[in-house]
Formats: C-alpha cells, structure tokens, sequence
C-alpha cells in the first residue's frame, strides 16, 4: 500500500471565521508526478467520485512516483451546484494562472496552478453532460503536444482537438489550466466526462479507468491497460470539438446518438413550439460524430444544442 497524505490548503475565510479551504490528497512519493484535478467548475462531480475511486485502488496496489489530486477545486460552487465561484461569479477556469493577492476565485486558481505546475504530467477533469467520455487538447505545436497525444492516446477514450481558433479565443480557452500550464513545459490536458450535478457513475468507472491506463503509460502501476466499452470511442485522430446551435427556442426532439456519424445537414432533432409545430430542424453543415447531447429538453435561443467532432 502506498503512503497517502491528506492536506487542507486554506484560501480565505468566511464571515464565521471557518476556511474555505482545498482538499489535497497525494499517493506515493517522487517521480512521475502525476496531478488530477476534479470539479473546478461546481456543477460537474463525477470527476471527484472517480478521485475517490482511484485512492481506493490505491490502498491495495502499489504505486511508482506520486499522484496529487485536488479533490474538488470549488468547493463553495460544489456546494450551491453552480460552475462559477459563488461569491465573485467568476469561472475560474478563465482565470489561470490566477494571483496570490486577487480576489478569491484568483486565488483559489492561483493555488491549483502552482501545485499542478510541480507535476510531469496534469489531467483536469470535467464534465460535459449527457457525452461520450472524452479529451481535449489544446492548440499547441511541437515536442510537448507529441507527449500530450501520447498521454492522451493513452487512455481509451476519444482525443479531440479544441475549437477552432476564433471561437477557442473567444472563449477565452486560452486561460483555461491546461494551456497555462503547457506554457510552464508541462503536458496538461483536460477529461470530459458524463454528468454534472448529478453524478454519472458509469462515468466514473470510465474516468477510473482511463486514468488507471494512464498511470500504466507512465511506469506507475503494474497491471494492463483496460479497455473502455461502456460508451463509442472515436478512434481516428484529427477531430475538432465543434458546437452546433439552434436559431429558435423551443423543445427538442434528437434523432441521433452518442457516438454516431452524421454526415453533413442531416438533421440531428427538431425543435417544436409548444403546440408541437416544428421550428427548426437542427443540422451541422459539416460531417462528424455526435459526442455530446442537448443538456435540457427545453432549448434556449441560439442555444449549443449538440456537441460534434468534425474535421476542416
Ligand atoms: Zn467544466
């Protein structure tokens, strides 16, 4: 069994003097240092059930290096079941590197980012609702996004690339963690996985396991990878995230499913009026799989209804 260490890392304090405080937890000791961080946004906790299901695997196996994990980096937005840091309203994965003397969630940013730039290699894990469970990574050339594909090939689940460029600025993905921290030389990339506020356990076991497979990647554990079949894996590369949106509001009816291949303007669902009179149906004007479903049956106006992976 290796060693754990739990540590609470205190940011600020409430107005009853009690802290708001991050859980830190980490297995083993040297290298690779492998950091996990879950639920930066406070509405997406399957990733911090998945951290607690790889300590657990933990107190029975052996492990090489060290594994830090953050055990849930809201815990105020965890606690209303909001993505932003309640008190200022700030999505903190816009705010990297954040700052030792900013308001709290720059703080609370700032603190992450200075244990995970300590790390060889960082995952931070998401969720994107009702998707298969996949990767991200950022717009970046040369060696390091050779060892960020490899990591990320690593762990049975689908790599995609991030938005194309202008929506990727806009944004403002660019002060998200993992290229903040790709700047710092360290391969970082982020998970997505089923669920929000309500947690997807199979998601988890999903998360667990492709974490596990990376561990086995990095010398860290001695067990085989596992495969990944609760949900479709795209296994091509060269795959863009891409949102498809809506133009009416209304309720949404999807033809489609996780994982499928849609080829251009075929339609994915149709929005109807409340009467049941069909507004719009929804299509993506290029060809791709379906990786995420609408979140909501009730569709806003100019809504991202469904998420796809598509080539130029
Ligand atoms: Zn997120």
């Amino acid at each position: 069994m290796a060693n754990m260490k739990v540590e609470y890392i205190p940011i600020a304090r409430r107005l009853d003097g009690s802290y708001i405080q991050l859980t830190k937890m980490t297995v083993g000791s040297g290298s690779p240092r492998l950091f996990l961080g879950a639920s930066i946004h406070g509405d997406e906790l399957t990733p911090i059930a998945v951290l607690w299901r790889l300590v657990e695997y933990l107190k029975v196996a052996e492990v090489r290096g060290s594994l830090i994990m953050l055990m849930g980096m809201n815990p105020e937005g965890i606690a209303f079941g909001t993505r932003y840091e309640p008190y200022f309203k700030v999505d903190m994965n816009r705010v990297y590197p954040g700052s030792g003397d900013g308001i709290l969630p720059r703080r609370i940013a700032n603190v992450v980012f200075e244990i995970a730039r300590e790390s060889d290699v960082a995952v931070d894990i998401h969720t994107s609702g009702d998707c298969i469970p996949y990767i991200l990574v950022d717009p970046v050339g040369g060696e390091i996004r050779e060892r960020i594909m490899e990591y990320a090939g690593s762990m049975g689940v689908t790599v995609l690339d991030e938005y194309e460029e202008e929506q990727y600025r806009a944004e403002r993905l660019g002060e998200s963690l993992p290229p903040k921290l790709i700047e710092e030389n360290v391969p970082a990339f982020t998970l997505e996985l089923p669920g929000g506020v309500n947690i997807d356990w199979t998601g988890v076991n999903v998360g667990y396991k492709a974490i596990i497979n990376l561990m086995v990647k990095l010398g860290m554990v001695d067990t085989s990878p596992v495969s990944i079949d609760e949900y479709p894996v795209i296994g091509e590369k060269g795959y863009r995230r891409h949102d498809v949106r809506s133009s009416s509001a209304g309720i949404i009816e999807p033809y489609v499913k996780l994982g499928e291949y849609v080829e251009k303007f075929t339609p994915l669902g149709v929005i109807r009026d409340l009467r049941g009179v069909i507004l719009e149906w929804v299509r993506c004007e290029k060809s791709g799989y379906v990786v995420a479903m609408p979140r909501r049956s009730v569709v806003y106006p100019a809504d991202r209804v469904f998420l796809m992976a598509v080539k130029d």
